[in-house]
């Protein structure tokens, strides 16, 4: 097999990326965050000088999220993705010849039983592993050819991301987890805080803001996750099972919430689970089922 890149992983990028994201005039009154200042992330010393910097590519997924959905293209766009793990001497493929497009403004189910392989995908579409083969496009760049460096700040300019488990730093409280992608980029430590408690009001857990973050049950874990991934206001938000430690009422309170981030802010959102009951708030779903794409829901049960 030609082209093939095993098993490398591109984790860890997100820290310490190197961002200066000037931030003056934030305006998040209407759950947008407003900047007059312009987003410096380019490096200085650009070792790959053909691929574009990180704030152009940021830029165009802007643009890309503001044309109409007359202009059908794609901002997600993964072809022929296969994905396999080397356990032992066994080489295991997980994913099978993926092939999907996303528009802006869409919000997408990815629907499929447990090990079918969502977070795989998403893992893969977000750059933290590459395929063995096949590329994956956001936005017409081929983020399998940035390097690790130029990926965390792609990464972050582009995805706000909520994991299946999250991931916090144990020595800060809630709302500094929560403000920490701002403090990445250098912005203010009042402002950040203002911005990360504004984020955890709208998901109903600002009374938890100084908590430590595993103190929280784990439905009050996946809201602050929500809140963290959105401080950034990225134009993708990208969810792993966000529902999945939650009460019915809470599950229903953010699938609402982010029915409405589609509808009313027009972010792009991205969701996988193996619950069929959120289907209805997409307005796409995509099945996948033991690492390949099914057609038709009729096909689809858990
Ligand atoms: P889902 O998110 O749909 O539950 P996953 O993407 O987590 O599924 O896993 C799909 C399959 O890939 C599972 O069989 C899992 O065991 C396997 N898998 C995932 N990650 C690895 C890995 N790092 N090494 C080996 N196998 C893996
Ligand atoms: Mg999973």
């Amino acid at each position: 097999m030609a082209n093939v890149k095993t098993n490398k992983t591109a984790k860890n990028g997100n820290k310490n990326n190197g961002n200066s994201e000037k931030s003056s005039g934030i305006d998040i009154k209407n759950g947008k965050i407003k900047k007059s200042g312009t987003i410096a992330t380019q490096p200085v010393e650009s070792p790959e000088k053909k691929a574009p910097s990180i704030s152009e590519l940021a830029a165009q997924v802007k643009i890309a999220e503001k044309k109409t959905s007359g202009d059908r293209k794609p901002l997600i766009e993964l072809s022929h993705v296969n994905k396999s793990f080397q356990v032992g001497k066994t080489t295991v493929p997980v994913l099978k010849d993926i092939n999907f497009k996303i528009y802006p403004k869409e919000f997408i189910i990815i629907l499929g039983p447990s090990g079918s392989g969502k977070s795989t995908l998403l893992n893969t579409l977000l750059g933290l592993e590459y395929p063995t083969s096949g590329t994956v496009k956001i936005n017409g760049q081929d983020v399998t050819k940035l390097n690790q460096n130029q990926l965390a700040k792609f990464r972050y300019a582009t995805f706000g991301i909520v994991f299946q488990k999250a991931d916090w730093v144990r020595s800060l409280n809630v709302i500094e987890n929560v403000a920490m992608p701002l403090a990445i980029n250098n912005v203010g430590r009042k402002e950040r805080m203002d911005i990360a408690m504004f984020r955890l009001k709208e998901m109903g857990v600002d009374d938890h803001a100084n908590y430590m973050p595993t103190e929280l049950s784990g439905g009050q874990q996946q809201k602050v996750s929500v809140s963290r991934a959105l401080t950034g206001n990225p134009p993708i938000l990208v969810a792993d099972e966000p529902t999945g430690n939650l009460d019915t009422e809470s599950a229903g309170k953010v699938m609402r919430f982010f029915r409405d981030l589609n509808e009313r802010l027009e972010k792009t959102l991205l969701m996988v689970t193996h619950n069929i009951d959120y289907v209805s708030y997409a307005t796409r779903t995509i099945y996948i089922r033991d690492g390949q794409i099914v057609e038709g829901s009729g096909s689809f049960k858990e």
